[in-house]
Parts: structure tokens; C-alpha cells; sequence
């Protein structure tokens, strides 16, 4: 699924948070929406989503036109930095979630639904957990275990709005590295919200640096790094 984005502008009363921005996203490609707090990226996240929607412009998926479409009808999968796990279910009953709730008529068997969730904890090496509940896992097993419900439901891509966030350092780095193999393994279409540099330059196939609104330079995480556009981008990933 490639996403194409248009002239989007978006304000929230006098404050402009998107500012014209255009932005092409191929399809398998694995995109890092880089910048400073408040640069716009979570607005842009939302606007793909569907969960907000843009005061002007265009958003096509795979060049159709779906820029009125509701959240539901986008096929998207999510994963939050607070997308807090349903406490009171198992993983196994968490990562079914999307296929339970589906319509009787698009709904898998339970057979089906056993196979797929159990090929899902093993794709994230948590087998073991079925049966666990969340409070039993820790911060990382946790996210991993929500990139496994995302995918559930086969998106037709994967938006992570700074899902490493909340966690340390070191759990940080193993998560990269995770979200990195996953990614290649399956290659649905991704952007991911970060305002860490390092993870952007070492996760990413393309890195899109944003700055109060505009997009300041997108390219490969070399192009961007060896190259940067301009005083802005140069001075943000100075610390890298
Ligand atoms: P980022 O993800 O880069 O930190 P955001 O997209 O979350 O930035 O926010 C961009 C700017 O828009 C921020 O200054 C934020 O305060 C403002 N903003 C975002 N959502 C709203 C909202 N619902 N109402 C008012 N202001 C908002």
C-alpha cells in the first residue's frame, strides 16, 4: 500500500500544525517521521490514519482518493506508546482480539484463529506468554506483544506512533532491532513517529525530518545524515 499525501494543511484554531505538506510513501517501505516535539508528526500520523481528519489536501492509498474515509475503512494497524494491552484478557485473547470482534461473515473459525494467533507469538518469540496476562510481562514484551495484535488483522499498513517511548534505553535498542526484523519478514507498508534521532538513522529505509509543521528533508537515512538539507536538520541530528 503506498500512501501519497498532498498539500495537507491542518490547523488547530489560530495554531497551523501541518503547513502544505506533500509526501510520498512507497509501498514496504518502513518511514520515520523524525522532528522535535510539537514539529506536527503525531498530526500527520492521525491524518493518515483516518483519525483526524485534514482542514485541506489530498490523501491517496495506492492512488485512490481516500481523504474523507473513516479510520475503519483504512485498514490500518496501530501501535501507541500508552496502547495499553486489555489487562483483564490473556495475550493469546489480546492478540485475537481484531479477528474476534470481526463481522460473523469475515469472521475466521476458532481453529483458524488459534493457528493465526500462535503464528503470530512465535513470529515476536513469545510463544510462551499465550496464557499470561499482561501485568506478567514486561515494558518490551508488552509492545511486542501489541506489534502482534496490529498484525492480526493483516494491515495494509502499520502506523507506531513513538511505541518505544515509555521504555529504557537498553529495552529501547532490543525493540529497534525487533521492529527492524519484523519488518522485513513481513513488509507491510509502516511510519513510525520518533523524535530519537538514533532510531530513525538505524530503523528506517526512509527518514522524514519535520520542523513546525513542514517537512524539512526526506530521503534515506545516508542521504539524510551525509546530506542534511539545511541549517535545521544539520543542528538536529548534530548529537547522532
Ligand atoms: P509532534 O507529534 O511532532 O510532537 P503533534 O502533531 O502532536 O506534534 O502536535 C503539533 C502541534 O499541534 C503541537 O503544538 C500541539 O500542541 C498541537 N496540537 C496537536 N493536536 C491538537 C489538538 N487536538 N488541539 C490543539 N492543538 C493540538
Amino acid at each position: 500500500m503506498s500512501i501519497c499525501i498532498e498539500q495537507v494543511r491542518k490547523s488547530f484554531g489560530n495554531f497551523v500544525a501541518l503547513d502544505n505538506v506533500n509526501l510520498n510513501i512507497k509501498t514496504g517501505e518502513l518511514t520515520a517521521l523524525l522532528g522535535p516535539s510539537g514539529s506536527g508528526k503525531t498530526t500527520l500520523l492521525r491524518i493518515i490514519a483516518g483519525l483526524e481528519q485534514a482542514d485541506s489536501g489530498i490523501i491517496r492509498f495506492n492512488s485512490e482518493d481516500i481523504t474523507g474515509q473513516h479510520v475503519s475503512e483504512r485498514g490500518v494497524g496501530f501501535v501507541f506508546q500508552h496502547y495499553a494491552l486489555f489487562k483483564h484478557m490473556t495475550v493469546f485473547e489480546n492478540v485475537a482480539y481484531g479477528l474476534t470482534v470481526k463481522p460473523k461473515k469475515f469472521r475466521p473459525s476458532k481453529a483458524e484463529i488459534a493457528k493465526k494467533v500462535n503464528n503470530l507469538l512465535e513470529l515476536v518469540q513469545l510463544g510462551w506468554t499465550a496464557d499470561r496476562y499482561p501485568s506478567q510481562l514486561s515494558g518490551g514484551q508488552r509492545q511486542r506483544i501489541a506489534l502482534a495484535r496490529a498484525l492480526a488483522v493483516e494491515p495494509k499498513m502499520l502506523l507506531l506512533d513513538e511505541p518505544f517511548g515509555a521504555l529504557d534505553a537498553k529495552v529501547r535498542a532490543e525493540l529497534r532491532r525487533w521492529l527492524r526484523r519484523l519488518h522485513d519478514e513481513i513488509h507491510v507498508t509502516s511510519v513510525f513517529v520518533t523524535h530519537d534521532q538514533e532510531e530513525a538513522l538505524e530503523v528506517a529505509d526512509r527518514i522524514v525530518v519535520m520542523n513546525k509543521g513542514r517537512i524539512e528533508q526526506e530521503g534515506t537515512p545516508e542521504q539524510v545524515y551525509d546530506n542534511p538539507a539545511n541549517p535545521f536538520v544539520y543542528e538536529f541530528l548534530g548529537n547522532v
